[in-house]
């Protein structure tokens, strides 16, 4: 392929990725959206393997060989509630992709440029080294997390943000002086001297920017995990930039900066939801330990009433509205079907059912959307948190399926709480609240919610997905 045909494939792929990201935004349009990103990767990955530079068939083969048969398994094998964690996982492989390139492209022996060129080149070299690093270890904390392998709460260290600040300083020292190891003169032109300072340099700094990647996300606790996941996909997609600008490769420019502003762009989606400032929670701000009575029954919170399924159905036979809350459990339990039917059912019986979504729901932003389309749910009973909050309030009855957090009404009510001034759906509001989880515990953020002790409370307590089917069985 000449480079005239390399560039209008990489013109049309980015066409393309722009369409898929276009269409993912909307559910009714995310089948499409994704055909185009599959199409648009392919047609990337082919004009790249027939670029004249590229020779190394053999070994090209084997590696995407290996490396998407191991991609295909995985992905095959991962259950729904899994996804967060793969993700996370994937851009840890960004990251990572990142540094490697970085170091090789450092020390390609046949690389030659000179005076400024090679100056904005070892610049592009640091960036992309310094920002894969921090987010291939920040990733790899945050997969832990999510699949529990790590706590969810804040680590929070004496002195941590000097800490930070310290790495920062030491990182902007050492890019001067990984700067300054440049050669001048006559020997600048050759490429094999004067690498052994600058590698160690950039050695030094990559072990930095993987303690900082560590570091910063074990500080920020578990209800802010949303804000971590969204700031690590646009770390991922400014890495691919990086490797892009490292590579000359336009097409990878493109696509990382795509992912890169739109993942910062979900950061502020997420920030916002949660009424956050953004820089608050990278830097461990928020979400440290409660600075007052908010966990683990220190509050006097009553007694909490237990119903069972045949009573839910009682309640839902004599209402007229009916709003169900998903959350984290409905996930575990594979509950979208059961809830699915239930939703039809309630409908045919000329009861007005609805589902209120919290932009935080579940592990990973879209989560709870992605399982009611899969379970069929019409898009038009699915309103976002701001649609829907006012109507609780003449609700006869809401559903909450495995929800937690984002129905805490001490995120409104209790300024010591570590999820204070968070959006939450008002469900306490309605004439009636139940809530199906398998018992007391706390969600993924740890605090306790009062919302199970209020008057109009009642816990139908065991898996979500045995509830539905028991609400179902006596509708
Ligand atoms: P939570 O984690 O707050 O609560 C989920 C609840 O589901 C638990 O209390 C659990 O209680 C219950 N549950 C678990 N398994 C089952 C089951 N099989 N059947 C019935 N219930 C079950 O989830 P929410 O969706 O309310 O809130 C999301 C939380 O996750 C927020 O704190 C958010 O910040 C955080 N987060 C969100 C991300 C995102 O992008 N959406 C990413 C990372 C974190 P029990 O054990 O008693 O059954």
């Amino acid at each position: 392929m000449n480079e005239g045909m390399i560039t209008s494939a990489y013109i049309i792929a980015a066409i393309l990725f722009i369409l898929s990201l276009s269409g993912l935004s909307k559910q009714e349009t995310a089948g499409r959206g994704n055909q185009f990103g599959i199409a648009g990767m392919a047609i990337a990955v082919l004009a790249t393997i027939m670029n004249s530079d590229v020779n190394a068939y053999g070994v090209l083969l084997v590696t995407i060989g290996v490396g998407g048969g191991i991609g295909a398994y995985l992905a095959r094998r991962v259950e729904m509630t899994q996804m967060p964690e793969l993700v996370a996982i994937l851009h840890s492989f960004v990251g990572l992709a990142a540094v490697l390139v970085g170091f090789a492209t450092y020390l390609d022996p046949e690389s030659n440029y000179v005076g400024t060129e090679r100056t904005i080149h070892d610049v592009e070299i640091y960036l992309g080294v310094l920002i894969g690093a921090l987010t291939f270890t920040g990733s790899v904390i945050a997969f832990g997390k999510l699949s529990g392998k790590v706590t969810s709460k804040a680590l929070i260290l004496p002195g941590r943000h000097m800490l930070n600040i310290g790495i920062g300083v030491a990182c902007a020292i050492l890019l001067v002086l990984f700067l300054g190891t440049a050669p001048e003169g006559a020997a600048a032109a050759d490429a094999s001297i004067g690498k052994g300072a600058g590698t160690f340099i950039l050695i030094l700094m990559t072990l930095l920017a993987f303690a900082f990647g560590v570091h910063m996300v074990m500080a920020i606790g578990g209800a802010d995990m949303p804000v971590v996941i969204s700031m690590l996909n646009s770390y991922s997609g400014w890495a691919a930039a990086a490797t892009g600008f490292m590579l000359s490769n336009d097409l990878l420019i493109i696509v990382g900066a795509l992912v890169g502003s739109s993942g910062a762009i979900l950061s502020y989606i997420m920030c916002r939801a949660m009424n956050r400032k953004f820089f608050s929670v990278i830097m461990g701000g928020w979400g440290d330990a409660p600075k007052g009575p908010a966990v683990e029954g220190e509050e006097e919170q009553g007694e909490a009433v237990a119903i069972n399924a045949d009573e839910v159905a009682q309640l839902c036979k004599d209402a007229e509205s009916v709003v169900i809350v998903p959350g984290y459990g409905m996930a575990v339990a594979h509950a979208q079907h059961p809830v699915s039917e239930l939703t039809q059912k309630l409908k045919a019986a000329g009861i007005n059912v609805r589902f209120a979504i919290h932009p935080v729901a579940g592990r990973m932003p879209g989560h709870m959307n992605v399982l009611l389309a899969e379970a069929n749910v019409p898009y038009d009973l699915v309103l976002e948190m701001d649609e829907i909050n006012e109507d609780l309030s003449s609700t006869d009855v809401v559903i909450v399926i495995g929800a937690n957090d984002i129905v805490n009404p001490a995120a409104l009510e209790n300024p010591n709480s570590p999820i204070a001034g968070m959006p939450v759906l008002e469900v306490w509001n309605a004439k009636q609240v139940i809530v199906s989880k398998r018992s007391m515990a706390t969600g993924y953020a740890g605090v306790e919610n009062p919302l199970f002790f209020r008057e109009n409370t009642r816990m139908l307590f065991g898996d979500a997905k045995e509830s539905v089917n028991g609400i179902l069985a006596n509708l």
